[in-house]
């Protein structure tokens, strides 16, 4: 027999979770479904992050990041520390090195009061060393509302409040196709077929495929670019307090190789930003035709190459070679040896592009009469999650 949920979200990632759980709340009684392909929740993206809470820095005043990574933010304090999940309200330092980043970093101290920031500071090269004495750079700002969570713990803490309230979790469960019959939709999966009031894609690495599953055609893609991470060694830990950031570039959507205290008290270096082979290719070795041959044959791909192939080369040459890894750190922490490093995991960003070649810059929410496409989430989707949750929810009920 077919089963009947009101709202089936397709994903269980933090943004899938979060959607589902905001919806039990703001609707309680409705009957809702998660369906995870993986064994497990949290598999992609959201179990191989950083761990930052992000503050709201770097993101265009208004914009969805923005809005939802502030009160996300939050949120998400709020929720951790109810639920007794370890996190710490530890603060960052983002670096200007040379005198041409200065103007940037500027910006991005005005930015940041622009978001609603508090506390925000700007440090001088002397001041920087307070907090964190192995750093050399010539002026810093200091975030002290940015933080570190475990991000598997908040999806399985979340998932739990679901089932509590009467949600069904399903894993190793996977979205095939969508089939309307009778003016009602049924989603065939690898476990049956399930008749859904509406349906949420939070698919994140595969959202854009899930669409066209839908019979919706988004004018984007997702293209993967996988984040290598290396961890410092136990006794070079004390080259690190907390979290160092470079100035970003703003060309490009990701922040650049920075440290990071994780909440289990390790560092992390990294990540960078490697065009990836496969969409869940976590090894510089995996590699999938298909998808592949996606973005190969996208007119689109080929004008961002075009537009940021040196840079592209940068990171493939540093993913390859440890010492040039290693040298774009020495920039932030001059001391760091290759010594002081070993190779650490990977995670791979589901970052789509627009037909015209350019990255999307803000998250991307598509509705239609009865389905929600969440077609571009990446960080700090995590930091905003009970927000979009809170967002998508609003959308799935009309309010
Ligand atoms: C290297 C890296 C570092 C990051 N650092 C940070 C950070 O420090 N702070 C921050 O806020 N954000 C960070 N982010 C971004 C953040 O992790 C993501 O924005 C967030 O996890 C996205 O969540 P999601 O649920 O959309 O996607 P995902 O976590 O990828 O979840 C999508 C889920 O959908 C499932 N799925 C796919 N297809 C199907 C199908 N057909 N049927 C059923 N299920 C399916 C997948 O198995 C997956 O579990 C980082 C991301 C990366 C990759």
């Amino acid at each position: 027999m077919t089963r009947r949920f009101d709202v089936v979200v397709v994903g269980g990632g933090i943004v899938g979770i979060a959607t589902a759980w905001q919806l039990t709340r703001m609707r309680p009684g409705i009957t809702i479904a998660v369906l995870e392909a993986a064994d497990r929740l949290a598999a992609h993206q959201t179990g191989n992050n950083s761990g930052v809470i992000h503050s709201g820095l770097y993101y265009r005043p208004g914009s969805y990041k923005a809005q939802n990574c502030v009160a996300g933010r939050a949120m998400l304090y709020d929720y951790c520390e109810r639920k007794g999940i370890p996190v710490d309200r530890c603060g960052k330092i983002v670096v200007a090195v040379d005198e041409s980043e200065v103007p940037r970093l500027d910006a991005l101290f005005q930015r940041g009061l622009d978001n609603g920031l508090i506390g925000l500071r700007k440090l001088s090269g002397n001041e920087i060393v307070e907090y964190e004495p192995a750093v050399r750079g010539i002026k810093a700002i200091h975030v002290p509302e940015t933080g570190i969570v475990n991000y598997i713990a908040v999806t399985e803490s979340l998932a739990r409040d679901i089932a509590n309230a009467g949600g069904r979790i399903q894993l190793n469960t996977s979205f095939l196709r969508l089939v309307r019959r009778n003016g009602c939709i049924y989603l065939e999966t690898t476990q049956g077929e399930i008749e859904a009031g509406q349906l949420v894609n939070c698919g994140g690495l595969q959202s854009d495929r899930i669409a066209r599953l839908c019979g919706v055609y988004p004018d984007l893609m997702i293209i993967p670019f996988r984040g290598e991470y290396y961890t410092l060694k136990p006794e070079s830990n004390g080259l690190v307090r907390n979290l160092i950031y470079p100035v970003p570039d703003p060309q490009f959507p990701f922040l650049g190789v920075h440290f990071t205290r994780m909440i289990d008290g390790s560092r992390e270096a990294g990540p960078n930003a490697v065009l990836s082979f496969k969409r869940e290719g976590y090894k510089r070795t995996d590699f999938s035709l298909n998808d592949v041959m996606n973005y190969l044959s996208c007119r689109s791909f080929w004008t961002m190459s075009m537009r940021h192939w040196r840079m592209g080369m940068g990171e493939f040459y540093r993913s390859f070679f440890k010492y040039a890894f290693v040298r774009a750190l020495q920039r932030l922490v001059p001391e760091i040896r290759q010594d002081d490093v070993v190779p650490g995991g990977a995670g791979v960003r589901a970052q789509a592009l627009e037909h015209d070649g350019f990255l999307v810059d803000d998250f991307r929410i598509v509705r239609t009469a009865d389905m929600v496409h969440v077609l571009n989430a990446p960080s700090p989707a995590a930091t905003a999650c009970l927000s979009i949750g809170r967002t998508i929810g609003g959308i799935v009920l009309g309010s």
